[in-house]
């Protein structure tokens, strides 16, 4: 039922993408206009010579997510795309030769952690209470409504004090296992969605109990499936996606904005717009003609954002069934890199690598015999380190496959048929990252909730925000979650 409302969503990223499912599904009719040739985003996808690579993310976790915002449109997620399990969730590497297979049973988990450190048995249950408390209140709970008012912040304040959410995600995890090499398996996982585990909040320690809740899963296909299921049922629902459609900018009337202007002048008028583009952008860029704009561009401009990541993806004439689908590659440092990443001004000789290797669950995304995959480091952003992407992005990839060569993929050079790199400059460039950051605003606890840029903005009444940028952050589940907690707002605006 058609409520003879209009909505433009800027972005195709997962968040646009659901929220537009949701406007769609409501009645409003909605547009979605993105600047690049494909849907997805920082999900997007590369095919080459046979090879499919996903960009993005790879790791897909709370399936549920992504199943009520089918049901919510009257489908079943199980009709578009085929969520096949993976197991172990990741395999941590060590360059000593240890391993820990990081999977969702209690007794193989045991016995890996009793063979490190005996005491750490306990320790790790302990942890594993304390990651599913936070996962409760902040995830279950807080992880899809909007943080509109500092009351609700006071509200949830009771149980950031009794989590002890000031300490950092690395701090609690210690304060709960001994083991040095066991405090990077549990502490790791903040970095997955920007965030440095030795200063962002414990609250994202919950990352742990939502993977042991739900599992960890990889679309038949690749994840680029998942985003064209997205896009089919929006399709379905009878909205429209522009691609290759860059907005330049929003016309406004007063606080109200009327529509959103492509760079080749097409014009979408519309009743309510929503930003998946990076937030910074959103403001300076977009809005910059507003005085809104300009100032809130200023400020969040002055925050902290999350590291920039640089990946390569290659395609390799052999298969590796040796390997697991998601592989982490501790480098020699774990502090001391993460320091230099996050705060640091230049590149570090060293690095901790994340290899996937998606052909172990889906053979069928490279040729046969073949085999893809990409490896990333994390790198610091635009901001931080004056680094010459142009120059060094051939010698960091070149010194990033030897690496892998020597350790875990041999004739990995000679085998090569395909090779591209993204670097931070294409964060920035292609994406309109802000400093070309991965993960937008980094996850803190000054920059998250309500100190995070609210789903609606403050004095622009139809303007939202949804995404990494915005509450409760990024990673699929956080920016599936904004795209509930903004369709929320919105729809309740067009009904009133
Ligand atoms: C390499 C990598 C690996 C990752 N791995 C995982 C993982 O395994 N699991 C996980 O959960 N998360 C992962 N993440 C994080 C996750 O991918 C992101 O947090 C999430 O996809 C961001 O979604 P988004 O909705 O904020 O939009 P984005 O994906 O950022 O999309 C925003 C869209 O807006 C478009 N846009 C920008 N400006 C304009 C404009 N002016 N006009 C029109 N369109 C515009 C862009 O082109 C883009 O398509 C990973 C991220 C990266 C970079």
């Amino acid at each position: 039922m058609s409520t003879g409302k209009y909505a433009v969503v800027i972005g195709a990223g997962f968040g646009g993408l659901a929220l537009a499912i949701r406007l769609q599904a409501a009645g409003i009719q909605t547009t979605v206009l993105e600047k690049r040739d494909k849907p997805g985003g920082r999900a997007y996808v590369y095919e080459d010579r046979g090879f499919v690579f996903d960009a993005g993310p790879t790791v897909i976790t709370d399936p549920s997510a992504l199943e009520e915002l089918f049901t919510s449109s009257g489908r079943r997620l199980a009709d578009y795309v085929e969520l096949l399990p993976v197991s172990p969730f990741y395999r941590l590497c060590w360059e000593d030769g240890s391993r820990f297979d990081y999977v969702n049973d209690q007794t193989l988990l045991d016995s890996q952690i009793r063979s490190r450190n005996p005491a750490d048995v306990d320790g790790y249950r302990r942890f594993l209470d304390y990651s599913r408390a936070v996962f409760e209140a902040g995830y279950l709970k807080l992880g899809s409504v909007p943080f509109l008012t500092f009351d609700r912040m006071v509200m949830a304040a009771p149980q950031l004090v009794r989590l002890q959410a000031w300490r950092s995600v690395y701090g609690m995890v210690s304060s709960f296992i001994e083991d040095d090499k066991l405090r990077q398996a549990f502490s790791f996982h903040s970095l997955l969605v920007g965030g440095n585990p030795f200063a962002t909040s414990s609250i994202y320690a919950l990352i742990h109990a939502l993977e042991r809740r739900w599992g960890i899963w990889f679309p038949r296909g690749g994840t680029g499936a998942l985003v064209r299921a997205l896009v089919q049922l929006f399709e379905e629902l009878g909205g429209r996606l522009e691609l290759n459609a860059p907005v330049a900018r929003l016309t406004a009337e007063g606080r109200r904005l009327s529509a959103a202007i492509c760079t080749d002048g097409r014009r979408f008028p519309a009743d309510v717009v929503a930003s998946n583009a990076d937030v910074v952008h959103t403001y300076r860029e977009l809005l910059g003609q507003h005085e809104r704009g300009r100032r809130e561009g200023r400020r969040l401009a002055g925050k902290r954002f999350s590291m920039s990541l640089f990946v390569v993806y290659f395609g390799l004439k052999r298969q590796h069934p040796h390997l697991q689908h998601h592989t982490v590659c501790f480098g020699p440092r774990y502090r001391g890199l993460i320091e230099e990443i996050f705060k640091g001004t230049g590149l570090a000789e060293d690095f901790s690598l994340y290899l996937h290797a998606p052909c172990i669950t889906d053979p069928s995304l490279a040729p046969p015999g073949c085999s893809g995959f990409y490896v990333l480091a994390p790198v610091p952003h635009l901001g931080r380190a004056a680094i010459d992407w142009a120059q060094e992005g051939a010698r960091y990839r070149d010194r990033i496959l030897a690496y892998l060569e020597r350790h875990y993929i041999p004739n990995l050079r000679q085998d090569l048929v395909t090779c591209r790199i993204f670097t931070p400059l294409n964060f920035r460039d292609e994406l309109n990252a802000h400093l070309g950051s991965a993960f937008s605003l980094e996850p803190t606890l000054t920059q998250s909730a309500w100190f995070r840029p609210h789903n609606r903005d403050d004095e622009i009444a139809n303007l939202y925000i949804v995404g990494a940028g915005t509450h409760p952050g990024a990673g699929l589940p956080g920016v599936v979650g904004s795209a509930k907690a903004t369709a929320g707002l919105m729809i309740e605006e067009l009904a009133g």
